[in-house]
């Protein structure tokens, strides 16, 4: 890295989707025909930033959705061109793309090798294929088997599987025989997250699925269980919900969970960077409209109109101690001293030693973290330790 080169992620919303699934909340939209618009808009975008890309070493490029593998590759790649032609990009850097199984063929994962995608992330969310017909998910089982199986004859050696816990009506056992599937297949990385209820989707309107939610009991349960049986099988908790293989963590998810700076395009889309977070409008129109005003396809604050938010010392302090309690390596306390000229231990005394003593939080060689019971109600200790 050269020195006045800064490292940053680059993240792409790309939010198109065959239809909505009935439990999401993401920004997505069905109107396929808005894509080459869309990525023209992109492609201006990533374009219109170069002053600030000039400066940066681009570590990690990541495409998210909606689901990004409904992209027409030419235009994919129109946007990686974009990329490297405006910053400059690590050679080793990790570029993934999230893949909905059903729409990876041969030929666009071939194609997508040849750009320099190194790492899918298929969302296979259960292995069985009644849980995904609740979840009205487009692709069952064995298309999935059958993406993953040519993802690896592509020669794609770091592959990331999604799954969902807390299903509606999921016993323990239904939840193993996922985990254990997804584990047979050998990924070298698996993320594992609790079914969140969004209130304005489907699900979060159904009574009748809501009350078929396993309780709190069953959900720590199987939280507890299933994180267990990850590790026994290889799988190292690096995160509350993301478990790999040695060395195959998510170089750019990291980069969120350590603090550091990120760049995003699209709608919906979140950035962190020079202290300062924004996020744009979740308007697909309004991007397209408005893009040469930056400020116009932003999401203001519903409070202060605001378009972006500069973090002050005391903000910067609790985002860094919310994301790294997110990770098994928690809080290096030297980290802290350095970055802030506080002793963490002294600040939090009375709030550490209550969560040491119930075994939410432990001690580690350079500072403390979260115990794995302590991560599953990390929200609830995050919001008492930093009282918000
Ligand atoms: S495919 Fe993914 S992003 Fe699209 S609606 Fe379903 S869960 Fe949401």
């Amino acid at each position: 890295m050269q020195k006045n080169q800064k490292p940053l992620g680059i993240y792409v919303h790309v939010p198109f989707c065959v239809h909505k699934c009935a439990y999401c909340d993401f920004y997505s939209v069905t109107d396929m025909e808005l894509m080459r618009e869309y990525t023209s808009a992109v492609v201006a975008h990533i374009r219109s930033k170069k002053k600030f890309l000039k400066n940066a070493l681009v570590e990690t490029i990541y495409f998210g959705g909606g689901t990004p593998s409904l992209l027409p590759v030419a235009q994919l790649e129109r946007i990686l061109n974009a990329i490297y032609s405006t910053a400059a990009v690590a050679p080793n850097a990790e570029i993934t793309l999230e893949a909905n199984p059903g729409t990876l063929t041969s030929k666009n994962l071939s194609a997508y090798k040849k750009m320099g995608i190194n790492r899918l992330s298929i969302g296979l969310q259960s292995a069985d294929d009644e849980e995904l017909s609740a979840l009205s998910r487009i692709h069952t089982r064995a298309e999935f088997e059958n993406s993953f199986m040519l993802a690896r004859m592509e020669g794609f050696d770091n592959i990331n599987v999604d799954l969902i816990y807390a299903l509606p009506k999921q016993t323990k056992a239904k939840l193993f025989s996922n985990i254990d599937y997804v584990i047979s297949m050998n990924p070298e990385h698996i993320s594992l997250y609790g079914l969140t209820i969004e209130p304005e989707t489907p699900f979060g309107k159904n009574k009748e699925i809501l009350s078929a939610i396993p309780d709190e009991d069953e959900q720590y349960e199987m939280y507890m269980s299933a994180c267990k049986r990850l590790e026994e099988c290889g799988y190292f908790q690096y995160e509350i919900s993301n478990f790999a293989k040695k060395d195959c963590g998510c170089k750019h998810n990291l980069k969120y969970w350590m603090n550091k700076e990120y760049i995003s395009f699209g709608p919906a889309a979140a950035s962190f960077v020079e202290n300062t977070e924004y996020t744009y409008a979740r308007d697909i129109e309004l991007y397209l409209s408005n893009l040469k005003n930056e400020k116009a396809i932003r999401q203001p604050d519903e409070e202060t109109g605001e378009t972006e938010h500069v973090l002050d010392e005391e903000e910067l302090e609790t985002r860094f101690v919310m994301l790294h309690f997110r990770l098994r390596a928690g809080i290096n306390t030297g980290e802290y001293q350095q970055k802030f000229g506080l002793s963490f231990e002294k600040i939090y005394e009375d709030k550490l030693e209550k969560y040491m003593k119930d075994k939410f939080i432990v001690r580690t060689e350079h500072g403390f973290r979260l115990t794995r019971r302590g991560m599953l109600i990390s929200n609830t200790i995050l919001s008492d330790i930093l009282e918000f």
